[in-house]
């Protein structure tokens, strides 16, 4: 990296956005040895919105790396089956335990923590930059090519000139919006309400979803508190509100009776905070300069939590596809467009996937007036335990599992 003056920084790489996919990415070309800067816009990656799902093939990516048994010793949960509650009912979901990877889970970390281990990582790389508080406001134009971001900073403002800018600056990205790349949106007909409840050690253990009559409640378990996660209709927040406080917590009790007692937790409103979902994607992910992966160029709903690991998975696909490129010093639209091409498949059938579950069965459990009954394919989970692990390997590893073709050029 360049910077003889500290306002104007020339990198090979300037990834806007320090999420799965800017901070992935950003490891893998300084372990290729590509002079990277990652901008991430706020002081540390503490966030508690952010999702916590690890997947088997994310898992598998740090078995390449050479760096899974050390993430491994940090603390996580590891669930190997999923089941979902229907009314009274416990509905086994989806069985990991015979996937084809190294780890047979999915392992719960809190973001932050999942983001600190990759950074530790990173940093052992000289070439590997990170510079927090550093907020992307604009595109650096010249001509028809991206030739990199403007940012502010707490010391002010910052240029950073560069071969490639990638935008990883997730669903509400900047880049995206600066580069004009025409956004398709999907719908979501659903919100999440997102809150906590302590947790005691002798709770029931989690599922992936709670059941009720017009109610759907998501508790994960994160050690000391469940992180819950209450689906309403698509902007029906305020008449959430206009129901009282507490309609509320009757209901949280009702979905998940062993919390009743917890409900002074949720004093007030402030304690709820209202998470839109949206589902979209970029008819194209890139233009000269320019690539957009992660959220930015396709934001995914919460639905099976898979969003994390398509983000990881993109990060994979793009550092394979350009790290050569990029120590070439010459990033070309073609070699962009591969990283589209790689990805879109797998982008396009998760995000049906997701459309469907959020359309056919939460939106439908929302708005039905009475208890709904376990959908046929639950019912043969159920009754053919083989079947569970054809939604395990949908969720676990996903569609066309990345694996790192980078070389590690040393620390
Ligand atoms: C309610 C909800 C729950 C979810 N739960 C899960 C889950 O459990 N598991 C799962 O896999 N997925 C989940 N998802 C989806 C998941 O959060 C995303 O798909 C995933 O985080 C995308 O990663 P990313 O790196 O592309 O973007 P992000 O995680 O959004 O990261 C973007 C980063 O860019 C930074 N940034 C933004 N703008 C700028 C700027 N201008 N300058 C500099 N930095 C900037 C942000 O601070 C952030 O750190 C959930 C989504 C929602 C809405």
């Amino acid at each position: 990296m360049s910077v003889d003056d500290p306002t104007k920084i020339e990198t090979r790489c300037c990834i806007a956005g320090g999420g799965p996919a800017g901070m992935m990415l950003g490891y893998l070309l300084a372990r290729a040895g590509i002079d990277v800067l990652v901008l991430e816009k706020h002081a540390d990656f503490l966030r508690d919105f952010r999702g916590d799902t690890i997947h088997p093939s994310t898992l598998e990516i740090m078995y390449e790396l050479g760096i899974l048994e050390d993430f491994l010793k940090r603390p996580h949960q590891e669930i190997r089956e999923f089941a979902g509650q229907i009314g009274d009912e416990l509905v086994p979901l989806a069985d990991l335990t015979h996937l084809p990877t190294h780890c047979k889970f999915l392992a719960f970390m809190p973001q932050w923590d999942f983001l600190d281990f990759l950074k530790d990582e990173a940093d052992r790389y000289p070439a590997f930059h990170l510079k927090m508080e550093a907020e992307v406001l604009d595109l650096i134009h010249e001509g028809n090519e991206i030739a990199g971001v403007r940012a502010v900073t707490p010391a002010g403002e910052i240029e950073v000139r560069a071969t490639l800018t990638v935008g990883c600056d997730g669903r509400k990205s900047i880049v995206r919006d600066r580069a004009e790349l025409q956004v398709e949106s999907l719908g979501a007909p659903i919100d999440v309400l997102w809150f906590r409840l302590s947790r005691r050690p002798d709770d029931p253990g989690q599922v992936m979803g709670r059941f009720g009559t017009g109610k759907i409640l998501v508790m994960l378990n994160r050690d000391d508190y469940w992180q819950c996660a209450y689906l309403i209709q698509k902007g029906a927040f305020e008449q959430t509100k206009a129901r009282g406080l507490e309609a509320f917590r009757a209901d949280i009790a009702a979905l998940a009776p062993f919390v009743k007692d917890r409900d002074v937790e949720l004093q007030d409103w402030a304690a709820i905070r209202l998470l839109p979902v949206l589902v979209d994607r970029l008819r194209k992910w890139y233009r000269p300069g320019l690539l957009c992966i992660g959220d930015a160029a396709h934001a995914m709903s919460p639905v099976g939590g898979v969003g994390i690991n398509l983000a990881i998975q993109d990060a994979v696909a793009a550092a394979n596809i350009l790290a050569r490129p990029l120590s070439q010093n010459y990033v070309s639209l073609s070699h962009l467009q591969k990283v589209q091409l790689r990805r879109e498949l797998p982008t396009r059938v998760t995000q049906w996937a997701q459309v469907q579950i959020q359309n056919r069965i939460l939106n439908a459990a929302l708005t039905s007036q009475q208890q709904i009954r376990p959908p046929l394919i639950a019912r043969l989970f159920q009754k053919f335990p083989v079947l569970r692990r054809i939604p395990a390997r949908l969720i676990g590893i996903g569609v066309r599992p990345e694996h790192v073709k980078t070389p590690d050029i040393g620390d």
